[in-house]
């Protein structure tokens, strides 16, 4: 076995095993041991059956008081043992496994762990695992790793195999110069990475995390930097004209621009006339306007005879872009050609917007990623803009200047990090700030409730949209499931058919719909067709529609403060007074607190530096900040000393070494530019 076999190489994994893994885009060894846990769960504290509620994974003492029975049905044998303690009695059953009678011998005593369930007032668990006192005892404290699976996958199986590629012992080279790990108390890679799965305990689990995380800026900076240095030095060989052009557009804006964005504007238009090519970012909370901005830059550089590019980050987004700068053309009566351009198109269509490309040297591109694939062909391309990308995603200057162009660069972001964090994060970028949202909005109202208050949501709910308006409603699950409690997108979506009165149309929206789907509904919800949409956080970024009101928020302690506020953003984008209504579905203390930060703001900026008060360094369990997940581990908000430290470091090495030649800078090149290949394949780029 090596760092390169496939996983198939791996003692129990077959070829359908292993197209399990590929789809989890794990290919070879070296693949599933850098794919990291996307969480830790501890074993409970066992309780007797009497104390066991329903709805929960729970680890319950039995006693074999009677024997085991075999039930034969015509489809398979259940074998089924009834438990009691106090009064209250537990159905445990077991499918197509009779041989479980031969390990529950009378007179002992098991601990039985998995999910409770309760029908008609009988407590039943259906193929708990089967411990002795002993054996639960080992595992308890422990912590363990759960790791983001696929259907037909099993977190047992995926555990089974790491641990047999952990056993073999490979060593992965540790690229970090030795001065670096000493200045930084940093743990070895190997040590690192076989903790991070299987952590011995909380300290070593830290130790593990701690090492990986600088990591990720590390490598993510170094790549940064030196992509920097090279597009400082391109030369803006375009010739835009002059921004009076815009004049009469702005005229003819049912709004006046606000003095931000007029700012941002100017600076953009300063960039665009440079003497070298343009590297941006617009940095704007949500609703602060950042897409008119984008149109009039492409619509300048449309007027000067260029090609420009608008890159969303989803189908749904992309098509609304669309959409938008559609009305847009027709209310400003100009004359350009728009394309869309998408993945989920036809090949037909695809050819259509190729076609286009070529023949009209003033396009706005508007699409996907598919804007970077071998067929685009381009012709002129002055501006690209990426809006809500990933950071991982910016890398187009290379795409482009392999398709011969040397295209201005803009990346609009609404992330809401404070300006330290982003002058290292955005190093290889100038940055402009849209620190005003436009007047005549009314701050979004807030409230955080318990489960409770849902039938009051609903009912206000129903009034918002006999007012006309519409409603987001949020849940963390696309659909029931074993591993993971709290509402799902699915059957939540039948219980407010139920809950609300006929004439509402109720749909739903997640990330594992076809797109076409995915783009049907969010049209018709922008069309008002269906008034109350149930969804996962695929509407997090970007999505406008203003007549939404409503922004409810299952289980919203699972979120971090940053997505919860990127949800928000949702609504409140219109003179129309909007509403939060968060449903916080846990009693730890420190979820209400944290919850209540968004309750008291709706200040970007203010949450995300409220959240780094709150968060103590031990506390990176569960919830991740940015729903985004750029980094595999690493979290910009409370990782956010060590993306310093990675910084610093970078710099330093930089300054010492700038072409990474010295002996102990060996392999740091080769190790960047494989993490972010990694990287942008984890994120589909
Ligand atoms: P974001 O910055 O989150 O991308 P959008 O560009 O989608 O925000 O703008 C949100 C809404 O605000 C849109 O409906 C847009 O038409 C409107 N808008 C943009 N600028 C202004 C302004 N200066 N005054 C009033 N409304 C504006
Ligand atoms: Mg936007």
């Amino acid at each position: 076995m090596e760092i390169t076999t496939p996983v198939s190489g791996v003692k129990g994994v077959g070829a359908k095993t292993e197209q399990l893994f590929q789809k989890t885009g794990v290919y070879t060894i070296g693949d599933i041991l850098l794919r990291f846990p996307r969480e830790y769960t501890r074993f409970p504290e066992p309780v007797e059956i009497s104390g066991a509620s329903a709805g929960k994974k729970q680890a319950v003492i039995v006693r074999v008081e009677s024997p085991v029975i075999v039930k034969r049905t015509k489809a398979m044998q259940i074998a089924i043992l009834n438990g009691t303690h106090l009064d209250k009695k537990m159905e445990c059953l077991w499918f197509r496994m009779p041989y479980v009678r031969n390990t529950l011998t009378r007179g002992q005593t098991f601990i039985l762990y998995g999910n409770v369930q309760e029908k008609g007032g009988l407590l039943s668990m259906e193929q708990p695992v089967i411990y002795t006192p002993v054996q639960y005892e080992a595992v308890a404290g422990s912590l363990q790793p759960v790791y983001g699976l696929t259907s037909g996958l099993t977190n047992n199986l995926y555990k089974k195999t790491l641990r047999q590629v952990l056993d073999a012992g490979l060593l992965l080279p540790d690229y970090l110069p030795a001065q670096t790990k000493k200045t930084y108390g940093l743990a070895e890679y190997n040590y690192a990475v076989s903790q991070i799965h299987f952590p011995k305990d909380f300290d070593a689990l830290a130790d593990a995390r701690r090492r990986l995380v600088f990591d990720e800026f590390f490598l993510f900076l170094l790549y940064m930097q030196l992509q920097k240095e090279q597009g400082q030095t391109l030369e803006n060989i375009y010739q835009f004209r002059e921004e009076h052009l815009l004049t009469p557009l702005l005229e003819k804006l049912p709004y006046k621009l606000t003095g931000a964005q007029l700012r941002v504007l100017d600076e953009i238009i300063r960039d665009l006339h440079g003497p070298h090519i343009m590297q941006r970012l617009i940095q704007g909370d949500v609703g602060s306007g950042k897409t008119i901005v984008a149109f009039l830059a492409m619509y300048l550089a449309s007027a000067s005879g260029y090609q420009s590019a608008l890159m969303a980050p989803t189908e749904v987004l992309a098509a609304q872009h669309y959409e938008t700068f559609e009305q847009y053309v027709e209310l400003f009566g100009i004359k350009t050609h728009l394309v869309l351009l998408t993945g989920a198109m036809t090949a037909k269509q695809k050819r259509r917007a190729y076609e286009r490309m070529q023949l009209f040297d003033d396009a706005m591109i508007i699409g996907t990623h598919a804007l970077f694939q071998e067929k685009a062909v381009y012709d002129h391309l002055a501006l690209v803009i990426t809006d809500e990308q990933h950071r991982f995603g910016v890398r187009q200057r290379e795409t482009f200047s392999l398709k011969g162009e040397s295209p201005h660069i803009l990346v609009m972001s609404a992330t809401p990090i404070p300006r330290t964090l982003a002058i290292i994060l955005y190093g290889d970028l100038d940055i402009s700030v849209i620190d005003e949202v436009p007047a005549r909005r009314l701050p979004i109202k807030n409230c955080v409730v318990g489960s409770g208050w849902r039938p009051n949501a609903y009912e206000f709910i129903r009034k918002e949209i006999e007012a006309g308006h519409q409603a987001y409603v949020i849940c963390p699950l696309v659909e029931a499931s074993e591993n993971a409690e709290g509402e799902n997108v699915t059957d939540y979506c039948e219980k407010l058919r139920q809950a609300l009165p006929d004439g509402i149309q109720v749909d739903f929206l997640h990330g594992k719909m076809r797109s076409d789907m995915k783009n049907k509904v969010m049209e018709a919800f922008a069309a008002n067709e269906i008034q109350v949409l149930v969804s996962t956080t695929v509407v997090e970024v970007g999505v406008n529609v203003p007549n939404a009101t409503v922004m409810m928020i299952e289980d919203a302690q699972r979120f971090g403060l940053a997505q919860l506020h990127q949800l928000r953003g949702r609504v409140g984008r219109s003179d129309m007074q909007s509403y939060c209504i968060m449903i916080n579905t846990s009693d730890a203390k420190g979820s209400s607190k944290r919850l209540d930060v968004l309750n008291r703001t709706n200040d970007g900026f203010q949450i995300a530096s409220e959240d780094l008060k709150l968060r103590g360094p031990g506390d990176f369990f569960g919830i991740r900040q940015s729903g985004d997940m750029e980094f595999q581990l690493a979290d910009i908000y409370q990782d956010a000393r060590v993306l310093q430290q990675a910084s610093d470091e970078v710099k330093r090495i930089l300054d010492l070494d700038r072409a990474l030649a010295l002996p102990e800078h060996e392999g740091l090149l080769r190790k960047a530019q494989d993490y972010f290949e990694r990287q942008m394949e984890r994120l589909n780029l």
